[in-house]
């Protein structure tokens, strides 16, 4: 039986399983090599759309956010996802800054998302003058009002159980000339296989949304968004012309994300079986 939250809230398309899960397993277990938290007694079932790829869990839907600062983003948070506090937001401000050169200055920038707030905390010691953060969970803020030349959203996509709101809210903020830069990590392509195996279908990081380029394109697109991909985990989006552009497309350094220490998927990926790493990163 197919119920409303097992049609793909992308394209409406029909959805099969794609595995479940341990609600404990967490990113930093494919990083450490072993298991961060005890197995608990839920499981967390994905569902992959058969038409745009998009793959989600429902497991989700209801919970509130108190439900979510009481079971994910808590203390213990950190422990799925070590780079959290210090080190991803130092290496994107450090690529922020670089990419930006002579601009940053003068960039309004919203950090959507923003956990404590250290990347535009330290873009401002860099010379950021107009940052702004937002993250519901992480401190008391409320969604900033206004359109901002730039505006970022760094592994917060796959953590939202309405797609469709979210990306209303992202393209909202965006000022005319203006952009987006996105973070995700895009199914592997091996994906048909893995499933719910891949080491970013990680509940316990409070990780339940997964984009393909064709899902994340259509959501994009129907806001009157053109994306590109920069990388199989950062992506640009614009309504036409942007100024900033260029700039992230002609940058030379490239950007690891979601893993630790600027490498990308961890250590076992180089040894480990390649079927759980993420094959197009
Ligand atoms: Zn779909």
């Amino acid at each position: 039986m197919t119920t409303p939250t097992n049609c793909c809230s992308v394209c409406g398309g029909v959805t099969t399983s794609a595995g479940a899960v341990d609600f404990n397993k967490s990113g930093a277990d494919w990083f450490e090599g072993e298991r961060q938290f005890p197995v608990s007694d839920e499981v967390v079932a994905f569902r992959r759309c058969g038409a745009c790829g998009f793959m989600f869990t429902p497991f989700f839907n209801d919970w509130s956010e108190a439900d979510f600062k009481a079971r994910v983003y808590n203390a213990d948070y950190v422990l799925a996802d070590p780079p959290f506090l210090v080190e991803r937001p130092s290496r994107l401000a450090a690529y922020l800054a670089d990419v930006l050169g002579d601009a940053l200055p003068e960039v309004s920038l919203l950090d959507f998302g923003a956990g404590e707030g250290r990347m535009v905390e330290e873009l401002r010691g860099l010379g950021l003058v107009h940052g702004t953060v937002y993250d519901p969970y992480h401190a008391e803020s409320p969604l900033p009002e206004g359109r901002h030349e730039l505006v970022t959203a760094f592994e917060v996509v796959e953590h939202v159980p309405d797609q469709g709101a979210l990306f209303d809210q992202l393209c909202d903020l965006v000022a005319p000339g203006g952009m987006l830069l996105l973070s995700t990590l895009l199914q592997p392509v091996d994906i048909g296989s893995i499933g719910a195996g891949w080491w970013y279908a990680c509940p316990r990081n409070g990780h339940l949304a997964f984009h393909t380029a064709e899902s994340l394109s259509t959501l994009l697109e129907a806001r009157g968004f053109t994306v590109v991909s920069l990388s199989a985990e950062l992506h640009m989006a614009s309504k036409g012309p942007a100024r900033l552009l260029r700039r992230f497309q002609e940058a030379e350094q490239a950007l690891a994300v979601s893993g630790s220490q600027g490498s990308g998927p961890g250590p076992r990926r180089a040894d480990g079986p390649t079927s759980t790493g993420t094959g197009d990163a």
